[in-house]
């Protein structure tokens, strides 16, 4: 979808686990919040968003960033000084019990980074995109059950305050995220301009 679109995917989600893997000093600094389910602090994201976008011209999507009124607002700044504005801002609308059932039985391969559903959609033995052996699937520390409800309250407190930021300049989409996953993704490039 993204690839149709021309679209880079940057995910802080993921570009912090591939620091955690390599274990450098971000990585390390970042581990502890990420296991508990808490937020990363704002400088850190901040800054290793920036570094992703430093000196790039191509169109992006944002995944999992901001989550903070003061990274969206850094955001802001770090936008009006390459003068490339927000298109768009899409907020997936899921129920909370049918976020802790999906989080609770996701699977990911410690390989390639896929994700696998018990119920939804259940690992078949495919080849992992990274070693082509079987998948190395394990319950991220983060969707275990107690970092779930924390990372639930976490968004309660600190990022749904977004969504009026953003409704207030006209860029809020909001995306029905419990549909089946084509329907998803049929909303979400309707929403991107
Ligand atoms: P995700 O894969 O987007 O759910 O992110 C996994 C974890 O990484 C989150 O629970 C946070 O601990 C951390 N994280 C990812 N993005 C951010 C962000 N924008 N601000 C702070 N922490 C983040």
């Amino acid at each position: 979808m993204l690839k149709e679109r021309g679209l880079r995917h940057l995910s802080t989600g993921d570009l912090l686990r591939a620091a955690v893997r390599e274990g450098t000093p971000l990585g390390r600094e970042a581990k502890t919040y990420m296991d508990a389910g808490d937020l990363v602090p704002d400088a850190v994201v901040i800054g290793m968003i920036r570094e992703a976008l430093t000196g790039r011209t191509d169109d992006f999507m944002l995944d999992g960033f901001p989550r903070t009124l003061g990274q969206a607002e850094a955001l802001d700044a770090m936008l009006d000084g390459v003068g490339a504005p927000i298109d768009a801002v899409i907020s997936f609308e899921v129920p909370r019990d049918e976020l802790v059932r999906r989080l609770g039985g996701r699977w990911t391969c410690r390989g390639c980074g896929r994700s696998f559903h018990e119920v939804s959609s259940p690992y078949g033995g495919e080849p992992c995109g990274a070693t082509g052996a079987g998948c190395d699937l394990h319950q991220r520390d983060d969707d275990r059950p107690e970092a779930v409800a924390n990372r639930l309250d976490v968004y309660d407190a600190q990022t749904a305050p977004l969504i009026g930021y953003y409704e207030a300049r006209g860029l809020l989409r909001t995306v029905d995220g419990a549909a089946p996953a084509d329907v998803v993704q049929a909303q979400v490039v309707q929403a991107i301009p």
